[in-house]
């Protein structure tokens, strides 16, 4: 049966206030819309004054995939967080200078007037150069999500270790580090967020699975950002293209190596 992808973004004056995304079937397309409308309406960011829907049918195959493994290191300090987030993308082959740059890029905001991107730097792991065609919009991973039963695996997986509140944002974040560390040129992935209550970010690579760390930005700070360390010499439109539109459905969790 044909497979839609389901987006919905919602703003208020032109702001960003929530955003997701769905892969469902033809046959669930009115209830999955009028849930994304009733998500975006009662959105903790406040209450937008315009909602926008888009469908789009998949014609390219699926690509199902298991979700990279979780793990959490606890820092208790900004600066001790930072410092596992270096060693962890040196432990993928990232140089050290290069890995220092990348964060404090993204500490300091990583669009030219040192705001939050809409989307995430790419950066060539070998020369350290931007390769991303807007450094304000930045590049978008898209056309992914997880199937209900895999996410109701992830919720009893997270209870377990006491995470079940924080269920939403490493739902999101894992879907998204999984397509993008499976992604053919991908070496890492650095991120943290710009929502002022979550100060966990993250480090997720194929080899090093999905690293969360707590404290990798101060308190209440509203700058964030993500950064895709890829390969020298990849196909980058190909490889933006692939980000973008390839589907992906997540329909297992991986729950070695918590
Ligand atoms: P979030 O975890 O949603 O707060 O996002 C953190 C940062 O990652 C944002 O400030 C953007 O710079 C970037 N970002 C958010 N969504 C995406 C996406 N779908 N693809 C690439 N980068 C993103």
């Amino acid at each position: 049966m044909d497979k839609f992808n389901v987006r919905m973004r919602a703003s208020r004056k032109q702001n960003h206030i929530s955003g997701a995304e769905k892969i469902v079937h033809a046959d669930d397309l009115h209830s999955v819309s009028a849930h994304l409308i009733e998500r975006a309406l009662k959105h903790e960011n406040g209450r937008p004054d315009a909602i926008n829907i888009s469908v789009k049918l998949i014609d390219t195959p699926i690509q199902t995939l298991e979700t990279l493994p979780i793990k959490t290191i606890d820092a208790e300090e900004v600066s001790t967080a930072r410092k596992i987030a270096q060693k962890l993308l040196q432990d993928t082959g990232i140089g050290a200078d290069m890995a220092r740059d990348a964060i404090e890029l993204l500490a300091k905001g990583a669009a030219p007037d040192n705001t939050v991107m809409r989307g995430a730097v790419i950066l060539d792991s070998e020369t350290g150069h931007r390769l991303e065609p807007d450094r304000y919009r930045g590049v978008r991973a898209s056309t992914m999500d997880m199937t209900q039963e895999a996410s109701a695996d992830l919720r009893e997986h997270l209870k377990a270790y006491g995470l079940a509140d924080r269920f939403s944002s490493i739902s999101e974040a894992l879907v998204l580090a999984t397509k993008v560390a499976r992604m053919d040129g991908t070496i890492a992935e650095l991120c943290w967020s710009d929502d002022p209550n979550n100060t966990v970010g993250y480090v997720a690579s194929e080899q090093l699975g999905f690293v969360r760390i707590t404290n990798l930005k101060p308190e209440g700070s509203n700058i964030g950002g993500r950064i895709f360390f890829v390969e020298q010499g990849i196909d980058l439109e190909s490889y933006i293209d692939g980000l973008e539109k390839g589907p992906v459905l997540i329909n297992k969790i991986n729950k070695t190596n918590f």
